[in-house]
């Protein structure tokens, strides 16, 4: 474990004026520079200002926690650097002992084919007196020693060996546990690594929702029941209008990938259809969660009237129509999940997992019902391929992510491949900020109450792996590189 350690005595530390006396607050002014900032009891007394002012001990404390968060962020990556460079490690062992094995084979097979040259000659030493002494007699002027059927026998003795060594050698170059070696040493380099940017904005209002459209170039963000539409370039972002028209939280808000539309939904009951500005009201409680399919025809949203309604997306004709409700849950829907072939829907509750599947007429039929030992109060439910699935909960004991697998097409069961716990902190997590999940990377982005986790699923024994985590406890900041990351990795 790395501990972070300050180079300086506290008792070393001395107020601008040099007072040789111990530190008792701390000035927070961006005007004042280093030893400005901290004042002794001497310095006090005739101390006057508007600025906030801390505890010298306080601060300390809040420099100690800042700094074992740091440290826990480098020891994480530098622990998962360390492991794929011991997997390298085992891979070049089993190349060695392979190669090892490979080229002692090729020097017994060399040294077999000097062997099979002296059989040659030796095969060559017997002769028949009878039939030399025909040979002698009748062919008196032809070569004792027929040179052509020689070089023709080592010739076909040499071709089959030096093919069969052949083989072998090439063999050796294009080896499977050479390109295990380059694919490990690939994605070392391959690492992702996460940029903030500074230019993040502190939002006086909540912001429970935020999405990109398919460049990149624009991003909305759900302010209260208001939407702010920003530009987004070169890391900065600039915001360009307000839309209003929702009565309460924005709770979703999803960018469409095919067209400059996107739509919203609130606790209001109501979801939009921006930009023709037209709500639709089908549930009767707040909603929650809401996803679209991938041709961005249909919408599916879910809510706390227990509630699953099913819409009709076009975006071309600025359209929503209402389909049907799916209502199988007892308790708040706080996720839904599309699997990659779009025919498996998931819908979690407090503790129950339903699972739908569609019928020959496209619409969906319930399936299955499992019930968790948790109770879940808010949760994130996203496929990473067709029939495994991630549900991450929450309560005040436990904050979990898990890994679903699906399994027996006819009766379907859930099976549970692993769990990775979080950090629990007290308090309720409203289900926003959905799971981001890019598919070519393997990568997660997952906030769970105050953290924001980017996670990487591997094939490997360890399916998820946290490689960088923060804290989001000051206030609703809005992270404008989490959509940014989203894009680039
Ligand atoms: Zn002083």
């Amino acid at each position: 474990m790395l501990q972070p350690k300050m180079i300086e005595l506290e008792n070393q530390i001395n107020c601008s004026q040099k007072h040789n006396l111990p530190i008792l607050m701390v000035i927070f002014d961006k005007k004042l520079k280093r030893e400005e900032h901290l004042l002794c009891a001497q310095c006090m007394e005739n101390f006057e200002s508007e600025s906030k002012m801390i505890g010298f001990k306080k601060t300390l404390k809040m420099m100690e926690e800042h700094q074992k968060t740091k440290l826990e962020n480098i020891e994480r990556i530098i622990k998962l650097n360390q492991d794929m460079v011991e997997s390298l490690i085992n891979q070049i062992h089993k190349l060695k002992s392979d190669l090892n094995q490979q080229l002692d084979e090729l020097i017994s097979n060399s040294i077999d084919w000097i062997k099979s040259l002296n059989n040659i000659g030796q095969a060559n030493t017997t002769y028949s007196f009878l039939d030399e002494l025909e040979a002698l007699i009748n062919r008196p002027k032809e070569n004792i020693f027929n040179q052509e059927s020689i070089i023709d026998q080592i010739k076909l003795n040499n071709d089959s060996l030096s093919a069969k060594i052949k083989i072998k050698l090439s063999n050796l170059q294009n080896q499977d546990l050479y390109k295990q070696c380059e694919k490990t040493l690939g994605n070392i380099n391959l690492f992702p690594h996460v940029k903030s940017l500074e230019n993040s904005i502190d939002y006086q209002d909540e912001c429970c929702a935020l999405s990109f459209n398919e460049s990149g170039t624009l991003m909305i963000s759900g302010c209260n029941c208001e939407i702010k539409v920003w530009n987004f370039q070169n890391g900065i972002l600039n915001q360009i209008t307000t839309l209003s028209g929702h009565k309460w939280m924005i709770t979703c808000l999803i960018f469409s990938k095919k067209s400059n539309s996107f739509l919203s939904a609130s606790y209001d009951q109501t979801i939009c259809l921006w930009m023709s500005s037209q709500f639709y009201q089908k549930h009767t409680n707040c909603i929650d969660c809401l996803i679209l399919n991938q041709t961005e025809n249909q919408l599916i949203s879910g809510g706390r009237d227990f509630s699953i309604k099913v819409w009709k997306v076009d975006f071309q004709k600025n359209q929503l129509s209402y389909l049907y409700s799916l209502d199988k849950h007892k308790n708040d829907i706080y996720s839904l999940g599309l699997n990659q072939s779009e025919n498996t829907l998931v819908s979690f509750d407090l503790n129950e997992i339903i699972i739908w599947k569609k019928d020959n007429q496209q619409n969906w039929y319930f399936e299955n019902l499992v019930t968790l030992e948790i109770q879940s109060l808010g949760s994130r439910l996203s496929f990473i391929n067709d029939h495994q699935f991630i549900l991450g909960t929450g309560n005040e004991e436990e904050d979990l992510i898990s890994l679903f697998e699906l399994q027996n097409e006819k009766n379907l069961q859930l099976q549970i491949i692993e769990e990775l716990k979080l950090f629990n902190s007290d308090g309720i997590d409203a289900n926003l900020f959905p799971i981001c999940y890019n598919k070519e990377k393997k990568i997660m982005i997952f906030k769970q109450k105050l953290h924001v986790y980017i996670i990487q699923i591997s094939n490997e024994d360890k399916l998820f792996n946290i490689i960088y985590y923060w804290n989001i406890n000051k206030g609703w900041k809005l992270f404008n590189n989490l959509g940014r990351y989203w894009k680039e990795v």
